[in-house]
């Protein structure tokens, strides 16, 4: 395994770092390949003495960094962009070994990286603010933007590399500094990301808490959620963290920025390009094992195309190959450990008991060579309305197959799930499309059009509505997000007239 070795990561690893500084703890946690059920490595879990040594050092450092200008923070941020440009396929073969998606989808996450620091290089000159005209005399409003301070990062594991580098591009060309938690699941993606960074933090000479690792589970991610001195805590995972952490940051009136679960759905209909509406919903529902958030997991097709796309995409199910992510021609990898697994026999169980259909049957899978990996095999079920587990997100490649007869009730049925996440209709109808769009359309943060509901670009607002959480992270202006604003209004005259044309004569 050259990709370990080239990313320096040994058997038994340090977990907390601030920049390039590496801390030694007791406690360790064990990375396990979900591809073979084998360890990998272990890693130190922080501790809450080196919990307080990172958040001092990352308090010091934002004092220096947020007065580096923003276009000389871009240029650093630029330089960590070409870093991972030059380690991006042995990161993507370690996403890949410890997470379990493809190496296609391993690489294309960091990919993502290397994406939104271009991306954070030119938002380095726009971080604009509007000018206002005063409603008095010599006076001129404007507003300005200043960062935070430290930004919480708490990742899941489907996305153990993208998701902290959306965070940190975005935060650090802010001028915040970060402090990630990557998922337990998941924990050496993280320490070679840190690796990667760090270097450029050396090389430049610049303070090494900007941007800092610790490693651990949920009681290490509550550490950051209730520390006042975090700001914003930016979170990622399932709706269930996302209520917990939610409430726990309220409660100090901190801000925090959730992205969570998705039930996201196709809607195809009569005008639809089928073999487009086949390619999209089998990419979408098994593309990382049915485990990315945007995970099309409910399929809504026209009764007068229904028995004809059904065919189609059973046809597509049995071309798929599931095995070794690394190897060429594999389209699906394992889950991401045993709990999934029973999570998705649970399902099956449930899915027969609320009266589903399997049109293509599912089933635990043993791997020639891989046989301790956690392997199931993608499956479809024709489901009913009444079927109270189509509302809920399993994180497995189930997909839930359903039939509508105008495309009002199709939105209808797409909206109706607690998840407001991703969404995509199939049509080259124009009046579909833009009712589909339109206010009456549908719910959610992401609204596609002959395009699955997962893989969306960096360049747009990322996240979801209702129980996804409501944060926007990536492109557009989703960096408001993680600074202040500051209304400033400046009296240039002789007179003091106040607003609302009040008098106050002494
Ligand atoms: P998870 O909720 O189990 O864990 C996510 C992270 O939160 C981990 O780092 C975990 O240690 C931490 N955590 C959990 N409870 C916490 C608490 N009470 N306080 C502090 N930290 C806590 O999720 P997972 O199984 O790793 O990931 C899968 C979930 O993530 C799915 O629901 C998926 O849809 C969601 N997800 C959402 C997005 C999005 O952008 N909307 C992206 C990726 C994943």
């Amino acid at each position: 395994m050259d990709f370990l070795k080239n990313l320096s990561i040994s058997s038994k690893n340090q977990g907390s770092s601030t920049g390039f500084e590496w801390f030694t703890t007791s406690a360790l946690l064990t990375s396990i390949s979900p591809v073979d059920g084998q360890r990998i490595a272990d890693v130190q879990i922080t501790d809450k003495q080196n919990y307080e040594q990172i958040i001092t050092k990352a308090s010091e450092a934002f004092l220096v960094w947020r007065k580096i200008p923003a276009p000389k923070r871009g240029d650093i941020i630029r330089q960590m962009g070409n870093a991972f440009r030059t380690k991006k396929e042995d990161l993507g073969k370690l996403v890949s070994w410890e997470m379990g998606k493809s190496l296609q989808e391993g690489m294309g996450e960091i990919q993502e990286i290397i994406d939104v620091c271009d991306f954070a290089v030119g938002l380095s000159r726009q971080l604009y603010g509007l000018t206002m005209h005063s409603e008095r005399p010599n006076h001129r409003m404007y507003e300005q933007w200043h960062p935070l301070g430290i930004v919480g990062i708490i990742t899941a594991f489907n996305f153990p590399a993208a998701v902290w580098g959306w965070n940190a591009a975005l935060a650090l060309v802010c001028g915040n500094v970060c402090v990630w938690k990557g998922s337990e699941k998941t924990p050496l993606t993280a320490i070679a990301c840190q690796k990667i960074i760090g270097e450029v933090i050396k090389y430049n000479k610049l303070p090494e808490g900007i941007s800092c690792l610790i490693s651990g589970d949920k009681e290490v991610g509550y550490w950051i959620t209730q520390d006042t001195r975090i700001p914003l805590v930016s979170a990622t995972g399932s709706t269930r963290m996302g209520k917990e952490i939610g409430k726990v940051v309220a409660a100090r009136l901190g801000r925090s920025l959730l992205e969570l679960g998705g039930n996201n759905a196709i809607i195809v209909t009569p005008s639809a390009d089928l073999k487009l509406a086949v390619i999209g919903a089998v990419f979408g529902a098994t593309g990382t094992t049915g485990q990315r958030c945007t995970t099309t997991r409910r399929i809504i097709v026209h009764q007068s195309i229904y028995e004809q796309f059904k065919k189609d995409l059973i046809n597509s199910y049995q071309q798929l190959v599931v095995g070794n992510p690394l190897e060429n021609g594999v389209h699906v990898g394992p889950l991401i450990d045993n709990q999934a697994v029973n999570l998705y026999k649970d399902a099956l169980i449930q899915i027969k008991k609320e009266k589903g259909i399997f049109i293509v049957e599912g089933e635990v899978l043993s791997i020639k060579n891989y046989e301790s990996g956690f392997y199931v095999k993608p499956c479809i079920v024709e489901a009913h309305r009444g079927m109270k587990i189509t509302q809920t997100e399993t994180f497995v490649p189930i997909l839930y197959l359903l039939k509508y007869d105008h495309l009002e009730e199709a939105i209808e049925i797409q909206n109706s799930v607690p998840q407001g996440l991703s969404s995509a209709i199939m049509t080259t109808n124009m009046k579909e499309m833009e009712l589909f769009l339109s206010v009456a359309g549908s719910d959610c943060g992401i609204a596609n059009v002959n395009m699955g509901t997962s893989g969306a670009e960096i360049g747009g607002a990322f996240g979801g509505e209702k129980e996804t959480g409501g944060g926007r992270e990536s492109g557009s202006d989703a960096w408001k997000a993680y600074m202040r604003r500051q209304t400033c209004s400046i009296n240039f005259g002789n007179d003091m007239p106040l607003a609302q044309g009040i008098k106050f004569d002494l």
